[in-house]
């Protein structure tokens, strides 16, 4: 069947797509194309892939594996894998030797305030050994090891993810403050600035009106391919977000992690959703660009907002959003204040040789920019006017990071173009207080 010039449905996109002749655009292609001075007609795309990657506080992970032989406890109390702890349950694991445990993903390890649940799950993703210990109700003590391999039922739930964008903060009053919206303390009198939110790659802010995202939806979890289970906890018709599950044992360990905030751990999570462009009014969205989105500054401490400015302030279109590292440059530090500072611990500074930097578990959150003595670490955060404030308030710190986000809309772009994820159509409507 054609398809109208008005109006298109999934089944003739589907169909578009497995004759080879769809056109896919990632959000941050249209929107180039738009600021070039571009008109974007209905008939020039078919689907949009979207994308946001960004600490989601609302994520945890469901494990059942067996961790010894049938009646050598009788029941598991306690449980911590690499000393993060989980709660057993809900299944009870009575004399089986097999545990069903839930690990939420704002954990902190017993023993490393800097290693969380998101840590855990990257490394249990990389295929990294971890260490169970189990404490059973009548006072053994025993562990054992394991790896993902050996884990059958390995899945990662979102209850609060892929929020519409978010928020950017500031400190207006005199003293510094601890938040999780910060990787330290944040400094007072409007000294700095953090965010949340990937603007124009957002799903949400792609498609607000959730014409095509709803329960059933396929999208892709840390490149995993998972389904939309609903709305996320404390969504609104102004302010949604999803919730979501996909299979830990498909995921990329670049697209998630732990991240230390200044109220300790949080995690990692990217999400890409295909959006089916079906009628023309939903391209009133898909082409907002990042100067068009709205973004509040809201004071930190009592969340009020008190400024709005827009996603084209902090994501600045003439850089490419990835944090620089020249090596030649660093001066060597007795105390390197980057390794310190490093949310994701991408940073590793050696007496002998030198610092080393894991560009792979860079997050790009720029705030090593702001403490680098050598400028060896530069990254483009920019600084925003805002009206009373007598100086520009520089970003220090993004809590999404947009070259992961636009990384996993090419994933999903090219997946769907080689006809290894197929788009589905929701099995029911998203509501949600306000949006019934
Ligand atoms: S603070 Fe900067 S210049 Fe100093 S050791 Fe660390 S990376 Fe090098
Ligand atoms: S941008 Fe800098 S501080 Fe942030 S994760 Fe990367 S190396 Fe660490």
């Amino acid at each position: 069947m054609a398809a109208s010039n008005i109006h298109r449905t999934f089944p003739e996109i589907q169909e578009k797509i497995d004759r080879k002749e769809v056109v896919i655009l990632t959000a941050q292609e249209i929107c180039d194309r738009v600021r070039e001075g571009e008109t974007i007609e209905f008939h020039d795309i078919d689907v949009v892939t979207t994308a946001t990657s960004a600490l989601m506080s609302g994520t945890y992970a469901v494990l059942s594996f067996k961790v010894a032989e049938p009646d050598t406890f009788i029941k598991a109390e306690k449980v911590w894998i690499n000393n993060v702890p989980a709660q057993v349950g809900p299944c009870p694991n009575e004399r089986i030797g097999i545990l069903d445990l839930i690990i939420m993903g704002t954990q902190q390890s017993k023993t490393d305030p800097g290693y969380g649940a998101g840590d855990l799950f990257r490394d249990l993703v990389l295929g990294k050994q971890v260490l169970v210990e189990i404490q059973t109700d009548d006072k053994q003590n025993l562990t054992c090891f394991t790896t993902l391999k050996q884990i059958p039922h390995a899945m990662l739930h979102a209850s609060r993810n892929a929020f519409k964008n978010y928020l950017a903060f500031v400190n207006p009053g005199k003293s510094a403050v601890s938040t999780i919206f910060h990787s330290e303390m944040m400094k007072g009198n409007y000294e700095e600035m953090t965010f949340c939110g990937c603007g124009e790659l957002n799903p949400l802010e792609n498609d607000p009106e959730l014409k095509t995202i709803g329960i059933g939806t396929k999208v892709l979890i840390n490149g995993a391919q998972g389904f939309v289970t609903g709305a996320g906890t404390r969504s609104s018709a102004e302010k949604p977000n999803l919730a979501g599950v996909a299979d830990m044992h498909q995921m990329d360990p670049e697209f998630m992690g732990g991240f230390s905030t200044g109220h300790g751990p949080d995690i990692i999570t990217t999400w890409a959703v295909a959006i089916p462009v079906l009628d023309r009014e939903m391209l009133i969205h898909i082409l907002k660009t990042d100067e068009q989105i709205p973004l509040k500054v809201v004071d930190v401490r009592n969340r009020k907002p008190i400024y709005e400015i827009t996603y084209g302030h902090v994501w600045n279109k003439e850089d490419n959003h990835e944090v620089e590292f020249n090596r030649k440059i660093c001066l060597k530090c007795d105390a390197c204040r980057v390794e310190g500072i490093c949310p994701v611990r991408a940073v590793h500074s050696d007496p002998e040789t030198g610092v080393h930097f894991d560009r792979a578990r860079c997050f790009n959150c720029g705030i090593c920019a702001s403490v680098c003595k050598g400028k060896s670490f530069a990254a483009h955060l920019g600084s925003i006017k805002l009206e009373g404030v007598n100086h520009k308030v520089p970003v220090t710190l993004r809590q999404s990071d947009r070259v992961a986000a636009l990384k996993a809309a090419e994933v999903l772009k090219h997946q769907i173009q080689k006809g290894q994820f197929k788009m589905t159509q929701p099995v029911g409507k998203i509501g949600f207080p306000g949006r019934p």
